[in-house]
């Protein structure tokens, strides 16, 4: 922790913290001494000495009056006296407030908070309870990059003010950039459902935004809650309970909440299985590629996608829906999308001559080396860029900044294509799609497979497939699964289909029977 701003000693709130040099205490100490010595001096001369300079009368209104003064003013020191003192006790307070607290959001530092958690869970451990709440702000980077850090700053005062609204009486830090956390006791057992309800209220409130150069910013955080002894009753395990359920809130889309249970704990455990297995698979080279045909409209071979495939010895076979997260969350992303592409070009030489669709995930487009890297495996297997698509899904086209857009040209300009995955799941809007420089939309299968049941999905695929055939895309509806899929994804106007109605992914030996030119001359 940092020492105090020196000007702080100075002046706190407008009262000198230090006494100045000669006060009014002294002064009246010096009084009330040289009065006690007046007082006390017939102790030292002989009565017949004092007798020649006062009456009797008078020396015994003296010593009264004396007597009397010296109370008076012994009276004003002591009231003087802790009067300074509270003072002091006041200024020493504001200093420690001052000290702990974070001056950008009026939040409790981090080790303070801390500490005051941990002093709180074990006092609370035999009776009682804690409640603990993460507050992790989505976007504040972007907050920063877009408004300026003031704006950043103001949004994190907010967030803190107003999570004193939502949690009275509970104490709130600031965790780190832009994480700030709360906690509350009780001395009876703290329901879930009233730790719930606060954060929707909070949620809520915060959605509300505040005003920020005159304009209305709206705000959005994940949270994550657990409790004490409920869930633990150690501060440190409460932490990071309440840590593993933030995960869990921002893994479900932002702006939620989520409380801690020990599924999430097995999750967790289960995550760090897999990352140490893929790590290990990747190197020992036991993934797999499949691939699923893309059609034509007239039944022809068009494309085909590469699916990566991985059976565990321990585990079996796991989907890739399990392990690519992982793989994104813990940057092996990369090192598979390589493993992967390198597969696809050994296998190019036996499979179909179609191009190759190969996923990428958005993690990569950021990875520095991303391109240069996939440009040296097609040459090191000398693979031409053009028999490859990179499928991106549409999540991480959500960023229509310059830079994406220049990353995007520059992959086009290599040579590759870009497919525009799973569209309809996430936000990008359709003048998204004039913005980025890709070829294919593929329209995701929860699409396709509910065309001609409502009105919104018919209307969203004809409008894509319009729009792509004005600006010279192709269109491929994902997940036909019936001949009536592909019907209606036909009459919608999509012209390639992909799905198990035509073929589930299989290997590439079992491609090459299916599809090789000397399979398809002998069927015929
Ligand atoms: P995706 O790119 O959307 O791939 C299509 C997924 O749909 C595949 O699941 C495929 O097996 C499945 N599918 C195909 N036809 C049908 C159908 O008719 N109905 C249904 N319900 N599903 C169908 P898979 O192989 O489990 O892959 C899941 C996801 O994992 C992929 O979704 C892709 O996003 C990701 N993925 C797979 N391989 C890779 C890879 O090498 N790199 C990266 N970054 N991601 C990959
Ligand atoms: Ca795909
Ligand atoms: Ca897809």
């Amino acid at each position: 922790m940092s020492a105090p701003n020196p000007s702080l000693r100075k002046t706190i709130g407008g009262k000198p913290a230090l006494p100045r040099r000669f006060t009014v205490e002294h002064a009246l100490i010096l009084v009330l001494v040289v009065l006690v010595a007046a007082h006390s001096v017939h102790f030292v001369l002989p009565y017949e000495t004092l007798s020649t300079m006062v009456t009797a009368q008078s020396l015994a209104q003296l010593e009264m009056a004396s007597t009397a003064l010296i109370i008076i003013i012994a009276g004003a020191i002591y009231a003087l006296m802790s009067e300074r003192l509270k003072t002091h006790r006041v200024i020493n307070e504001e200093l420690r407030l001052k000290h702990n607290t974070d001056l950008v959001s009026g939040a409790a530092m981090r080790g303070h908070f801390l500490d005051d958690l941990k002093r709180t869970v074990a006092s609370h451990r035999k009776s009682g309870s804690v409640a603990l709440v993460i507050i992790d702000i989505d976007h504040l980077k972007q907050i920063n990059d877009a408004l300026g850090h003031g704006a950043g700053d103001d949004v994190l005062g907010f967030c803190a003010r107003i999570a004193r609204q939502a949690f009275p009486g509970a104490s709130v830090g600031r965790l780190g950039g832009d994480e700030l956390a709360v906690f509350f006791s009780s001395d009876d057992v703290i329901p879930e459902r009233y730790v719930t309800d606060a954060c929707s209220a909070y949620l809520a409130t915060l959605r509300e935004g505040l005003f920020i150069a005159n304009r209305r910013q709206a705000v959005s955080a994940s949270l994550g809650v657990a409790l004490a002894p409920g869930h633990t009753d150690n501060a440190n395990d409460l932490l990071s309970f309440a840590d593993l359920a933030l995960q869990q809130a921002k893994r479900g889309g932002r702006g939620a909440w989520s409380v801690f249970s020990p599924e999430i704990l097995a999750d967790a455990r289960q995550e760090r299985f897999i990352e140490r297995e893929l790590r290990a698979a990747i190197l020992l080279g036991q993934l797999t590629v499949h691939y699923q045909p893309i059609m034509d409209t007239d039944g022809s071979l068009n494309s085909l996608e590469a699916l990566v495939r991985w059976h565990n010895p321990v585990r079996g076979a796991i989907s890739p829906a399990e392990f690519i997260p992982v793989a994104e969350k813990s940057r092996l992303i990369h090192e598979l999308g390589l493993y992967v592409l390198k597969q696809v070009c050994d296998d190019l030489e036996t499979l179909p001559d179609v191009s190759v669709n190969v996923n990428i995930s958005a993690w990569q487009l950021a990875h520095d080396t991303f391109l240069r890297d996939y440009v040296d495996v097609l040459k090191r297997k000398n693979v031409p860029p053009s028999r490859v698509v990179l499928e991106i899904t549409e999540s991480a086209m959500l960023d229509t900044s310059d830079d994406f857009v220049d990353r995007m040209a520059d992959i086009k300009r290599a040579g590759f294509r870009i497919a525009l995955d799973d569209f309809g799941m996430g936000y990008s809007e359709f003048n998204q799609l004039r913005k980025l420089p890709f070829d294919i939309i593929k329209i995701d299968k929860s699409y396709i497979q509910n065309i001609g049941t409502d009105v919104v999905t018919d209307t969203f695929v004809s409008a894509v497939t319009q729009i792509a055939g004005k600006m010279d895309r192709t269109v491929v509806a994902e997940g036909i699964e019936t001949q009536d899929d592909r019907l209606r994804a036909a009459v919608a106007g999509c012209r390639l289909f992909q799905g198990y109605f035509h073929q589930a992914p299989a290997s590439r030996d079992r491609i090459v029977a299916l599809y090789s030119a000397k399979a398809l001359t002998d069927a015929a």
